[in-house]
């Protein structure tokens, strides 16, 4: 049984994440402490817990500890199951998240599974479904994972009442080299509102279509039918030669359209300014892939080799979710100083 510390460095749900998935995928028991314990309500939010319960399911564990609030848990799975799987978060909690934990163990099945989670699809400090759509999934494919994701309906904070399907045929990862962004092919903007004035997404598209030069058809005004809640966000997509790297805002009370998209525009520009093709959040996406793939090599009695990326600074939770992996793959990440950014390698 491994020992996780949840306070480790960034303290956060991604900690309990990545050891859900890599238990499963390993079938490793595994016991958790000070979950979340760096956040301000730390333990088991119900995001958390249904990522808890939908590991469960998928690897038919024995699990202690699941309940709202708790601080610690204990997850002993058996055996991996593939088909069928639902997520209800009851709460407009990351339902993008809940795939995170799960899709480890979905890649290295031994069948097809089709997941269904209902929750926020469009969440701050997660991955919003169209980064998994746009940039995430891309790059898994590339790999060699067969994995599609739809978004049947999006939910925003606090309504929720998102829902998103994921089907996973399960085949060997390859590994990823992603060192050039290559030139910028194109920028598109899309503005979704939910229960709002289209107006906001106008204006936001505006802001986005005078800084970047785009064209009319680079923009995508999205009015939700039927909304569950309100909600607006604003992606901006910078598609590369190499990679898309997907930039997200939020429209808040109290905080002008403009000024939402602005924020957005100087995300996308600074990635852009800096030429590494890897941001900030993909950075620490890719490392649970590249360290499976580096296993299949190993496994394959082909070279432990997960593939490298180049991304600007390393962040905090780059260099967590790599030490958590170790904790259960044997598996090295490597970080060298690169150009104007980092090499991270996975062997
Ligand atoms: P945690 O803070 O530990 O719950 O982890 C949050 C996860 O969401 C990390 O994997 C982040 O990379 C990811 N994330 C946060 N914001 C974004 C964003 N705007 N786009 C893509 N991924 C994100």
């Amino acid at each position: 049984m491994l020992n996780i510390d949840g306070s480790y460095g960034e303290g956060g749900g991604q900690v309990l994440r990545s050891a859900l998935g890599l238990s499963l995928a390993t079938g490793t028991p595994f016991q958790i402490e000070n979950i979340r314990a760096g956040r301000a309500r730390p333990g088991l939010l119900r995001q958390h817990l249904a990522a808890v319960r939908t590991a469960a399911a998928v690897g038919r564990a024995e699990v202690s500890g699941d309940s709202l609030g708790s601080r610690a848990l204990s997850f002993a799975p058996r055996a991996l199951v593939a088909g069928e799987h639902h997520a209800a978060i009851g709460s407009a909690g990351s339902a993008m998240l809940v795939v995170q934990a799960v899709l480890p163990a979905l890649l290295v099945a031994d069948a097809p599974t089709r997941l269904v989670v209902e929750g926020g699809t469009h969440n701050p400090s997660a991955p919003p479904f169209d980064f998994i759509a746009s940039t995430f999934g891309p790059l898994l494919a590339r790999m060699g994972a067969r994995v599609r994701v739809t978004l049947e309906r999006p939910g925003f904070y606090p309504a929720g009442g998102g829902r998103v399907v994921v089907e996973v045929e399960p085949a060997p990862l390859g590994p990823l080299v992603l060192v050039e962004r290559g030139a910028v092919r194109s920028i598109r903007a899309r503005a979704v509102v939910s229960g709002l004035s289209t107006r906001i997404a106008h204006r936001e598209l505006h802001v986005l279509r005078e800084r970047f030069g785009l064209a009319r058809d680079a923009l995508v005004c999205e009015e939700i039918e039927d909304p569950v809640g309100p909600g607006n966000v604003v992606h901006v997509e910078v598609v590369c030669e190499h990679v898309t790297e997907t930039f997200t805002a939020f429209g808040e009370k109290r905080v002008r359209a403009e000024e939402v998209a602005t924020a957005v525009a100087d995300e996308a520009q600074a990635w852009i300014d800096r030429d590494v093709p890897v941001g900030e959040h993909l950075a620490d996406q890719l490392l649970l892939p590249l360290a499976l793939a580096a296993r299949a090599g190993a496994r394959g009695a082909g070279p432990r080799d997960g593939g490298r990326f180049r991304t600007g600074p390393v962040t905090l939770h780059t260099t967590t979710n790599a030490e958590v992996i170790a904790r259960f793959l044997d598996v090295r990440f490597t970080f060298e100083p690169s150009g104007e950014g980092t090499l991270v390698s996975c062997a």
